[in-house]
C-alpha cells in the first residue's frame, strides 16, 4: 500500500475527444453506459468527465482507469486501493465537517488531470493494462501492475470501515488520487456505508460531468474540491479543457447539496497574485461565504522540483486577501 497524501493530479493520453451530453447514460447504480458515438460506432464513449474519451476496444482512456471492453467502458481499478488509512478529518482537508473525528481515507490509481505539481504521482500516473492494450506510459507514466494493492469488494470495505467505529472512524473518504474516475466502486461502495449508518467524504479536482455527479451527491455527505486557479489558462496546463468552468460548477453543484469546502494549492510565479485569489474568493462567497477555502503551500514535487516552496508570508498575504470575502480562510501544509 502507498503513502499517499491528500489532494493530488495527474495524467494521461486520451486518443480522441469529442465533446458528449451523455449525462443520463449513468444510471444511480454507478456503471457506465457508453454513449453512441456515429463518427465510428465500433468506439465507446465514456460518459464520466469532459475529456469525453472515445475508446476503441481494449483502448484506456486519459485517466488510466477505464477502459473498452466488449462494447462497455469499465472500471479496470474498480476495487484495486493502493492506499488505505484511519485518518483525522482535518487531514482531508475538511476543518468544519465532524472535527476531532477519524475517518476511514482510500486510493486507488489514475487520474484525468496532469498536473506537474502532483503530490500523488505514483499512483496518480499509474495506468491499468500492460502496454499491449493501449494505456498510455509514456510521458512518466508507469504500469498500476508495479503497485501494490489490495483488492476490496464495497461489502467489504465497507466491514472494515465499521470493524474501525470503536476506533472513531465515522466513515469513507475517497481520496489520494482522484475518486471519480473510480465512480463506479466510490457509488457502490458510497450507496452500501450510507446503510451501514457510515458517512461519506470525497476529495476530488471536480473535473466531471454534471450528471454523474449529481446522481453521487445523494450519497455524499461531504467533500473538498479543488479549485486549482481562477484562470483557464492555468487549467490549460493540467490538461483539462473546460476545467475551470467544470471545476465552479462541480462546487456550485455540491454546495446545494452537502457539505463543501475548497482547496487552492498556492504555486510560487502560477497563481498566487492577489488579484487572482480575490476574484477567487469573490466568486467563491457569491456561492456560499461561510465555503471554508485552504490556501495551501506548494512544496516542490513531480515535475516542479526546481520551484521553490511558497513562502508563508505568502499564504498569510493571500489570506488576508480572501478573507474580505469568505468567513473562513485557512493556512495549509504550513
Ligand atoms: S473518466 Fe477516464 S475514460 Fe472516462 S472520459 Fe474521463 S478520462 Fe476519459
Amino acid at each position: 500500500m502507498s503513502t499517499a497524501t491528500d489532494k493530488t493530479g495527474g495524467r494521461g493520453n486520451c486518443p480522441t475527444r469529442q465533446r458528449n451530453s451523455v449525462e443520463a447514460a449513468i444510471p444511480p447504480s454507478g456503471t457506465l453506459a457508453p454513449s453512441p458515438n456515429p463518427l465510428s460506432p465500433s468506439r465507446a464513449v465514456c460518459p464520466l468527465c469532459p475529456h469525453a474519451c472515445t475508446l476503441a476496444e481494449g483502448r484506456f482512456g486519459v485517466c488510466g482507469a477505464h477502459v473498452a471492453r466488449d462494447g462497455d467502458v469499465v472500471a479496470d481499478s474498480y476495487g484495486k486501493l493502493t492506499a488505505l488509512a484511519l485518518d483525522p478529518i482535518e487531514k482531508k482537508p475538511l476543518a468544519r465537517f465532524r472535527p476531532g473525528s477519524m475517518i476511514l481515507s482510500v486510493g486507488s490509481y489514475g487520474c484525468n488531470l496532469a498536473c506537474p505539481f502532483c503530490q500523488n504521482s505514483d499512483i496518480a500516473r499509474a495506468r491499468g493494462g500492460n502496454g499491449s492494450d493501449g494505456s498510455d506510459t509514456a510521458n512518466g507514466n508507469h504500469h498500476a501492475s508495479a503497485l501494490r494493492f489490495h483488492t476490496y469488494t464495497p461489502p467489504e470495505l465497507v466491514e472494515t470501515a465499521l470493524s474501525l467505529k470503536n476506533r472513531g472512524n465515522i466513515g469513507v473518504a475517497y481520496t489520494y488520487n482522484e475518486p471519480l474516475i473510480n465512480y463506479e466502486f466510490v457509488s457502490d461502495t458510497a450507496q452500501l456505508a450510507h446503510e451501514a449508518g457510515l458517512l461519506n467524504v470525497i476529495v476530488t479536482n471536480g473535473y466531471i460531468n454534471e450528471g454523474p455527479l449529481a446522481a453521487l451527491l445523494p450519497h455524499l455527505d461531504a467533500a473538498n474540491i479543488d479549485l486549482k486557479g481562477f484562470t483557464q489558462t492555468f487549467y490549460d496546463r493540467l490538461n483539462a479543457p473546460g476545467g475551470l468552468a467544470t471545476a465552479k460548477r462541480s462546487i456550485e453543484l455540491a454546495a446545494r447539496a452537502i457539505h463543501v469546502e475548497v482547496t487552492t494549492l498556492i504555486i510560487p510565479g502560477l497563481n498566487d497574485s492577489a488579484n487572482e485569489i480575490e476574484r477567487l474568493a469573490a466568486w467563491l462567497a457569491d456561492v456560499n461565504p461561510q465555503i471554508p477555502l485552504h490556501l495551501t503551500r506548494f512544496h516542490p514535487a513531480y515535475r516542479m522540483l526546481n520551484v521553490p516552496p511558497t513562502s508563508r508570508e505568502t499564504i498569510h498575504t493571500l489570506i488576508r486577501v480572501a478573507s474580505q470575502h469568505l468567513q473562513t480562510v485557512l493556512p495549509g501544509n504550513m
